[in-house]
């Protein structure tokens, strides 16, 4: 065969990047199970590059150039396996099995794993920017052999995003599953920073009384400053689209009820397990939960509690202001705490991710794309074992600055019964991270006393136990 690259599974991700390694010169094989997908694709963009249609598996693997690239972009779990077990045994030694598709990272080990035994490279690879994306360059997350990446790298980078320096936006993450792992957080941070603009446009509204037309063209000024992102941007769109049936603004007319397709709980579950606390991205999941339990909000509107007052003009454009402080100081801390779970995860699973480069890689092409991750990239290029980004000179003074806005925010915000989860989340981990003394002391106390747990002294070395049932005297442990 002579196809660079060879794509199964052709509904929206699989073909957009299919076409978009046609337009990038190469020759690409399609296969779909349902075959009329593969001639729908020939038959309405074959035009658009050097294309080879296989109808069958055996087909599809012959028309690969040695060693083959291919890669699977089917149903996320169960069907990925299934095409894989498909294909093992028509492919051979030094072979690249690339997985575009949404895995989790654990069966992305997995499956690394098992093809390794067959002398397959496994290529776990995170995707990000949707279908458009898909064709028009996204950000691409690869994990797996650093021998494939030698392979495959060229490509990806031909057919990713590029940043405004022309960087393209795809690096080598780390092996087998630090890909998907990567494109986890991506997704989590996602939710975060989406909770975020929410809760800025709840204040907005229902504080500032700000018409979602208002708010659109406030988001639109945050947007030419620190702020300035893809979410914010889009965000401005749905706000200043108005409905066409009812002449209402758009945003009044959809359900409040958030749904989600687990990404965001896997980054939450996977933090448990490390022991990373992502609380912006956990208030985020879970504010979409609660807004799903209808019932339960319905039958709790009963429940007492202040209604919002609108401020008088001058007072909410200054309110506004505040606002902009806090989702900025937010924003920051939520990426603090999702680069603290890829640096976490890196060293559980012996990845050594670079933290600057997935920030650079995520300039352009993904969801979460922002000027903001340059300073991110800057940060960890200037200091690359900074323990938090919140520890960046730059950040810190920014988070600093913006501080007394963020608690004015989240205390007005609490004073007249507007949820701000993210808002006042942020400011938590803000303020335990530099608290002095924590009341965990306490909390060992509390251990200690019904389950014997025991703790440690701040001065002395070693493990103690009081003998609360008896006289209360202290006995050293284990
Ligand atoms: P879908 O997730 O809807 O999957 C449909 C494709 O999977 C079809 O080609 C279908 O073939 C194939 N398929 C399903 N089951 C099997 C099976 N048992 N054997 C063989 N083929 C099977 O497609 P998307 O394009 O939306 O997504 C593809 C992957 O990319 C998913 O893993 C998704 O999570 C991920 N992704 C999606 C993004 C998006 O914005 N949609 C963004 C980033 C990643 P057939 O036509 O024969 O039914």
């Amino acid at each position: 065969g002579t196809a660079q690259i060879g794509v199964t599974g052709l509904a929206v991700m699989g073909r957009n990047l299919a076409r978009n390694f046609a337009r990038n010169g190469f020759r690409v094989a399609v296969h779909n199970r349902t075959t009329a997908k593969t001639d729908a694709l020939i038959e309405e963009f074959g035009g658009e590059g050097d294309f080879v249609a296989a109808h069958t598996p055996e087909e599809f693997v012959a028309a690969l150039e040695r060693p083959r690239r291919l890669m699977v972009m089917v149903k996320a779990g169960d069907p990925t396996d299934a095409v894989i077990r498909e294909f093992v045994p028509l492919l051979e030694a030094g072979d690249v099995v690339i997985d575009g598709g949404n895995a989790h990272f654990e069966d992305t080990r997995r499956r690394e794993r098992e093809l390794r035994e067959h002398g397959i490279h496994f290529v776990g690879v995170g995707i990000s920017g949707g279908e458009e994306g898909a064709l028009e360059g996204p950000s691409i997350m690869p994990g797996g052999s650093k021998e494939s990446y030698a392979s495959l790298g060229p490509m990806l980078e031909r057919i990713a995003a590029r940043a405004q320096d022309g960087t393209p936006c795809t690096t080598h993450i780390g092996p087998d599953g630090a890909g998907h792992f990567v494109k986890m957080v991506h997704n989590g941070i996602e939710y975060a920073d989406m909770q975020l603009i929410a809760e800025a446009y709840d204040l907005l509204r229902s504080v500032a009384g700000y018409s979602p037309a208002r708010i659109a063209e406030t988001f639109r000024g945050w947007n030419t400053g620190r702020l300035d992102s893809y979410l914010i941007e889009i965000t401005a769109e749905v706000l200043a689209h108005t409905d066409a049936a009812t002449g209402k603004p758009f945003v009044d007319v959809v359900q409040d009820r958030a749904e989600q397709k687990g990404t965001g709980r896997w980054t939450v579950q996977t933090a448990l397990d490390l022991g990373v606390p992502v609380s912006g991205i956990a208030e985020a999941v879970f504010a979409r939960s609660l807004s799903g339990h209808a019932d339960l909000r319905e039958a709790a509107r009963t429940l007492p509690g202040p209604t919002a007052s609108v401020l008088g003009e001058a007072e909410a454009a200054a309110f506004a202001d505040r606002v902009e402080q806090a989702l900025y100081a937010s924003k920051v801390v939520s990426y603090a705490q999702g680069f603290h779970q890829i640096r976490a995860g890196g060293e559980a699973y012996g990845w050594d991710i670079d933290l600057g480069g997935v920030a650079s890689i995520w300039r352009a092409g993904c969801i979460i794309r922002a000027a903001f991750l340059d300073r991110i990239r800057a940060a960890y290029d200037s200091r690359p074992g900074l323990v938090s980004l919140l520890l960046d000179p730059r950040f810190a003074r920014e988070t600093g600055t913006a501080q007394d806005d963020w608690r004015a925010v989240v205390a007005e915000a609490a004073r007249q019964g507007v949820p701000t989860p993210g808002f006042a989340a942020a400011l938590a981990y803000y303020d335990g991270l530099r608290a002095g003394r924590l009341p965990a002391a306490l909390t060992q106390g509390q251990r200690d006393f019904f389950g014997a747990h025991t703790y440690r002294r701040t001065d002395r070395e070693g493990s103690f136990h009081t003998l609360w049932g008896g006289d209360r005297s202290e006995v050293p442990a284990g």
